[in-house]
């Protein structure tokens, strides 16, 4: 089977723009579950070497009534119900959040494996201040910038090791 790929963070880190860089073509999938329709994206990988789909979690970037917190744990949801690998984006020059660290909280029941990116990375002097995401336990995490296209080599090696 093809390898899924969630990409899972709050609102506004960069996941479409993530999921625009590695996607070869887009899908519109629709995710339906008692009390929830969610439209997903999902697309084939082009950057790396073996097979695998992609998924932007974050649909088309509609925030749910009940707030952020609502939303990402439906976005984790729908990643370990369907992902055998999770992008957990967070953004480098916000700093860690009280959001992702509930959906870190979250994603800790994920079976499939998680990696933390630390997108908006434009710089390398930005990664000096990127201590503080370690507290979320998954590792010292990958800087990439989609914006300029940081890491992605880096991130298709990851995905090609775990795969
Ligand atoms: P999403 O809500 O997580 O899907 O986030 P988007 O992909 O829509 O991006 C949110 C905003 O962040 C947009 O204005 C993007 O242009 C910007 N953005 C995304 N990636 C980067 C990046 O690597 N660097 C910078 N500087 N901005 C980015
Ligand atoms: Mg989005």
């Amino acid at each position: 089977k093809t390898p899924t790929i969630a990409i899972v963070g709050r609102p506004n880190v960069g996941k479409s723009a993530i999921f625009n860089r590695l996607a070869e073509r887009r899908i519109a999938i629709v995710h339906d579950e008692p009390g929830v329709t969610r439209d997903r994206i999902a697309a084939p990988c082009k950057i790396t070497d073996i097979p695998c789909d992609i998924i932007d979690t974050g649909g088309i970037g509609m925030e749910l009534d009940d707030g952020f917190h609502a939303q990402v744990t439906i976005e984790a949801d729908i990643a370990m119900s369907s992902a055998d690998m999770i992008l957990f984006v967070v953004d480098a020059r916000d700093g860690l959040t009280p959001t992702d660290e509930h959906l870190a909280q979250k994603l800790r029941r994920a079976k499939a494996p998680i990696f933390l990116i630390l997108n908006k990375a434009d710089h390398f002097e930005q990664e000096l201040m990127m201590g503080d995401f370690a507290r979320l336990g998954l590792g010292a995490g990958l800087p990439l910038s989609a914006a300029h296209g940081r890491g992605f080599g880096e991130l298709a090696d990851l995905i090609d090791e775990t795969a």
